[in-house]
């Protein structure tokens, strides 16, 4: 594959064209030092074979921390710290890079204990605040702090640096036709605009000399009315080449339009690579793309047909670190995949993040080691909790016996998966099907457990994943509950129902229902009891799924509650108080469900140890069920 090819960044050689941006994790520490875990974090992506990793989001300057945890670099108390996490990075065989930032409005006075600073007096439309104009003499101190910084990362052994000049941060403010209304030198035309960008690079490239690598992450659009276009961007990258800079790594979006930064699972794959291909037409700078490139063989076609020099593959590889290996070795199906759930930057800011397939993340050191004395472990339950302790704990040197109710793995993923756009959730089946299949648990499907089985098996632990049963809806006075098809039932047998369709729940289920059941002929209305629909969905995966059922024609009734279903129709309460009728030639019932966990209670009185997981401990998400299977055997190891 060309992906696994050597290439060149200015005099350096990256082992391989993968890319590891930045992102911010927040495993610093809250004095912006670097910590234990974050090292661990970076040198096991390192080790995973990524050809160059970028180390998220670092301050140039005290008031550049927008998040408890953010890197800082303003001074050199920071550098012991940041040269044991450059030094890790490069004895995994990476290639290290540090991203160097200032976020200007886009800052929470919160968090930094500082206000916003901008080029002009615009307010960031999703953090607010009375962003302060920098004067000309702040602005030059500005570009000097950079400059410090990345003499600094260099100092401690980084071999490349990034300019944070995407995402409406500082430096794409001053880009943006959106944040930039000044008239003087940095304002303006897109000559003017680039102007402190191009300071900023001249200012490194002075103190850095000819030869080493500064790389400039740009939204080559801003996916915003008004904002930053491409074309824009172009007439800007030959004064950045001008300016001395590397290689252009081409993103897109700012705050308010997040849903192009981390593009959750609704976009398309690779769904930045237009734009790359775009800024590749002006310059013969190296470009590295991004967005949603989940999959080594779309990364190589990437690759193979010139719309770039390098991928970014940055939740790829915290869902999978060992992707760059796996790939290398043609273990594709081994792949961990990235579901593009965006559950690891749900938390940004407010906690550290984490990832839904992949519960080592961040917590690297604490990873379960192979076992010197093998325990006899019985789980009970396939779904994708049940499969991740079974998995986890024959990795380590359990003998396992996993035994499953249905004729096939998967539980909930099975009908989780069945809407087109869930793909991605039927890869996660897919790669945790096969992780089962190669190892050698005892699989036994189609079995439903009995106590007596413990009695044959003798497990030394049982870890019950029994799952969940959808909740019944209540029926009300003179109610017809029997009417009533469960969400499960559609999805799984694939139903196709016709004319007036009211689901009823608006939770992630219901909408991804309404979604399936929509087609020419079906007038789908979801009825939610809150506020709000989606309301476990991360912010940009809701604002998505709802702009698709708003275009598909789904009618969403919040604050409504059923009062009955009769033949035809289903009476209901609304947000007003009032009581209404609509039609109804089918209702399907998707408020949540509750824990099947028959077993523990005479398990344990018969003096098993006993672990329940998933949804039969409690009916959530991926995240969760995939997370309980990893604390189940790490609590075995301990
Ligand atoms: Fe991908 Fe979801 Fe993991 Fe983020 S949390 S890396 S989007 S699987």
């Amino acid at each position: 594959m060309k992906l696994f090819e050597t290439t060149s960044l200015g005099t350096i050689t990256l082992r391989n064209r993968i890319v590891m941006p930045p992102m911010a994790t927040l495993f610093g520490e809250k004095d912006g030092t670097v910590s234990p875990r974050l090292v661990a974090y970076y040198a096991r992506r390192s080790t995973g074979g990524a050809g160059l990793i970028t180390v998220e989001n670092t301050a140039v300057r005290q008031d550049g921390v927008n998040y408890p945890g953010t890197l800082k670099i303003h001074s050199d108390e920071f550098k012991d710290g940041l040269a044991t996490l450059a030094s890790a990075i490069k004895r995994g065989g990476a290639t290290a890079a540090l991203q160097l930032f200032h976020p200007g409005r886009q800052i929470h006075p919160k968090y930094a204990g500082n206000y916003p600073i901008a080029p002009s007096p615009v307010p960031c439309p999703v953090m607010g605040g009375n962003p302060k104009v920098l004067e000309l003499d702040e602005i030059r101190e500005l570009v000097k702090c950079f400059a410090d910084g990345a003499v600094r990362a260099k100092d401690v052994g980084f071999d490349v640096v990034e300019i944070h000049g995407a995402h409406g941060y500082l430096v794409a403010q001053f880009l943006s036709p959106l944040s930039n209304k000044r008239n003087d030198q940095y304002g303006g035309d897109t000559q003017r605009r680039a102007r402190f960008a191009v300071e900023i690079i001249e200012g490194m490239r002075e103190r850095l000399g000819n030869s080493f690598p500064i790389i400039l992450r740009i939204s080559a659009d801003e996916k915003m009315e008004g904002g930053l276009t491409l074309g824009e961007t172009r007439e800007i990258i030959p004064h950045l080449e001008r300016a001395g800079v590397t290689a252009l790594h081409v993103s897109a979006g700012c705050y308010p339009s997040m849903e192009w930064v981390v593009q959750p699972y609704l976009q398309s794959r690779g769904c930045l690579t237009e734009l790359a291909a775009g800024v590749r037409s002006v310059t013969n700078l190296p470009i590295i793309t991004v967005g949603r490139i989940n999959e080594p063989t779309l990364a190589n076609s990437i690759i193979e047909d010139g719309t770039a020099d390098l991928v970014s593959m940055g939740r790829a590889l915290i869902a999978d670190p060992d992707l760059p290996n796996k790939a290398r070795e043609g273990r594709f199906q081994e792949i961990r995949p990235c579901i593009g759930c965006n559950v690891c930057i749900e938390a940004v800011g407010i906690k550290q993040t984490r990832c839904a397939v992949n519960p080592e993340m961040g917590r690297e050191e604490e990873s379960p080691q192979p076992v010197d004395t093998s325990q006899k472990i019985l789980v009970v339950g396939g779904g994708p909790s049940g499969m991740e302790a079974a998995i986890r704990a024959n990795t380590i040197g359990h003998r396992v016996r996993l035994i499953e109710a249905s004729e096939t793995l998967g539980g909930q993923l099975g009908p989780a998966g069945v809407p087109d756009s869930k793909a991605e959730i039927r890869r996660l089946l897919d790669y945790q099907r096969y992780e089962v299949e190669r190892s050698d648990i005892e699989l036994e499907l189609g079995k439903r457990f009995h106590i007596e089985d413990v009695k044959e098996f003798q497990p030394d632990h049982v870890i019950l994943a029994t799952g969940a049963l959808p909740r019944e809806l209540d029926p009300g006075e003179g109610g017809m509950a029997g009417s009533v098809i469960q969400a499960v039932d559609v999805l799984r047998e694939r139903m196709s129902l016709k004319g007036d369709v009211v689901v009823i729940g608006g939770g992630l289920v219901g909408l991804d229902l309404a979604e399936f059941l929509s087609r020419p002929g079906t007038k789908v209305t979801v009825m939610e009891m809150m506020k709000h629909v989606g309301h476990e969905l991360e912010w940009n995966v809701k604002k998505m799924k709802l702009k698709t059922l708003r275009e598909k024609g789904i009618t969403i009734l919040t604050e409504s509650s059923v009062i009955r279903i009769e033949e035809g129709s289903v009476v209901f309460r609304d947000s007003q108080g009032t009581e209404r009728s609509i039609q109804a030639d089918a209702v399907v019932s998707a408020v949540g469900s509750n824990p099947y966990n028959p077993f523990e209670g005479e398990l344990r009185d018969m003096g098993f140890s006993v672990t329940c997981i998933g949804d039969c401990k409690e009916p959530r998400g991926i995240a969760e069920a995939i997370s309980d299977g990893f604390e189940a055997v790490l609590n075995l190891v301990k």
